[in-house]
């Protein structure tokens, strides 16, 4: 694929928004549909060819082999196979009690931002919260405070563009943090290879573990499910309080519905997941400095919440060391247990994405390269692929039932 639109066009869009934020002549814009999500389109007549928004596109894959060009930043750390490069290993919590309880697993990804925050690390982050005026919209943000920060706490199974907010760091001097999935992070160290203000601007990542994200139609079928007109919501979350949490819905005339993770999740996602992220390897954001995402270990179950923390470059590991007296609660953590704490996700981006990639191959359609991670798959992976297959679109077919409005 050689422009933006044929990335839209042969599903590999992650709705990342890099290539809108990074077009120097804005003619990359993104619009948002309670459908599809964020949709990248292409003003042709502004258009100068310069080719800056497909080479900073993650959706034609990624090179993960040992000495691809992102792997200098982690200075001879060790990496294995889908845990990737890493430096230090913890499971652990927020600090703050509240923090903690209220974030999606152990509140890691909010106690880094706003300690990088109160130690003059950053003046602002790169994040996500739910849009008040449109509760069904994932909406990225610039958060310049700790309580915008926990604002955005909680993860959203619905598809943001995050990036978008490169062109504020592009427009506005300051020291940033980018929050993201591993798509946003693939896409901002692809800009950040093109921008010199870039690099001098965003002085850390932290990525989010990811299996898959939905479009917002998920989140939509999900409340006519509980039997809520979607115009009528006031609020949505999906995580939260506690651990795992449940997905809550609450109208405007206080009604509050919920449903409890993870029983709701397959159904969100399963029939609503973004192509793209079917075809994705990246289940722990190797990109990152830092990865965060739930340890789902026995000996958590039944507290209020608990994170696994990758470190995998010195900036990261500078950062943790700055603010962990105050912020983290930290225990030491191995390879073997946060493998084991991903097992579901390590089946999704290793066997079923193998699958998938063949049967998607075998219907003629682009599929994203991944150097360094193996595509051939067994005959495992391919039945697990057809599986996957008949299960989404069974599911698709159930969504039916669901009319597409609001
Ligand atoms: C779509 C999705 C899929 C996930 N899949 C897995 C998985 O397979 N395995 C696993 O262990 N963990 C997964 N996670 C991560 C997990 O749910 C928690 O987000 C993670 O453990 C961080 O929790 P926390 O308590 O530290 O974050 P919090 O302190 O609650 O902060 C959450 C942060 O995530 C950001 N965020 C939320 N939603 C999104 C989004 N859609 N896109 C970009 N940024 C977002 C917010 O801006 C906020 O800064 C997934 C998260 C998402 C959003």
């Amino acid at each position: 694929v050689t422009t933006i639109e044929e990335v839209c066009a042969a599903g590999l869009c992650t709705q990342c928004g890099t290539c809108a934020a990074l077009c120097p002549t804005a003619t990359v814009s993104a619009s948002w549909n309670v459908r599809d999500g964020y949709i990248m389109s292409v003003d042709k007549r502004r258009c100068t060819d310069c080719g800056l928004c497909v080479e900073v596109c993650p959706g034609p894959g990624c090179d993960f082999t040992a000495d691809a060009w992102w792997r200098a930043e982690n200075e001879g750390a060790p990496s294995t196979d889908f845990l990737g490069p890493w430096r230090r290993l913890f499971t652990g919590w927020a600090t703050d009690e509240r923090t903690r309880y209220l974030g999606a697993s152990g509140g890691f990804a909010t106690a880094i931002v706003q300690g990088a925050l109160e130690a003059g690390v950053i003046d602002a982050a790169l994040l996500c919260d739910s849009d008040p005026e449109r509760p069904l919209r994932a909406r990225p943000i610039v958060a310049r405070t700790a309580d915008e920060v926990a604002a955005c706490r909680g993860s959203k199974y619905n598809a943001v563009a995050t990036n978008l907010m490169l062109r504020e760091v592009l427009d506005r001097p300051g020291r940033y943090a980018l929050v993201g999935l591993p798509c946003h992070i693939q896409g901002f160290r692809q800009a950040r290879e093109r921008s010199r203000r870039l690099r001098e601007r965003v002085v850390f990542t932290t990525g989010i573990f990811c299996g898959w994200t939905a479009t917002p139609r998920a989140t939509l079928v999900e409340a006519l499910r509980a039997g809520l007109d979607p115009a009528h919501l006031a609020r949505v979350s999906y995580r939260g309080p506690g651990w795992p949490g449940c997905l809550r819905f609450e109208t405007q005339d206080g009604t509050v519905r919920e449903a409890a993770f993870p029983a709701y999740f397959y159904r969100l996602v399963r029939s609503y997941t973004l192509p793209r992220c079917r075809l994705c390897p990246d289940g722990l954001a190797e990109l990152a400095d830092i990865s965060v995402g739930d340890a789902w270990l026995p000996q958590y179950h039944g507290t209020p919440g608990a994170s696994d923390l990758i470190v995998r470059t010195p900036i990261g590991e500078r950062l943790v060391e700055r603010i962990a007296g105050e912020w983290l609660t930290l225990f030491p953590s191995t390879p073997d247990e946060i493998l084991r704490s991903q097992s579901e996700t390590k089946r999704e981006k290793r066997s079923l994405y193998r699958g998938r990639l063949r049967l998607r191959a075998l219907s003629g359609r682009s599929v994203p390269e991944n150097p360094g991670i193996t595509s051939h798959p067994d005959p495992a992976d391919t039945w697990a692929g057809v599986r996957d297959l008949l299960r989404e679109v069974h599911r698709s077919l159930e969504a039916l039932r669901f009319p597409p409005r609001a």
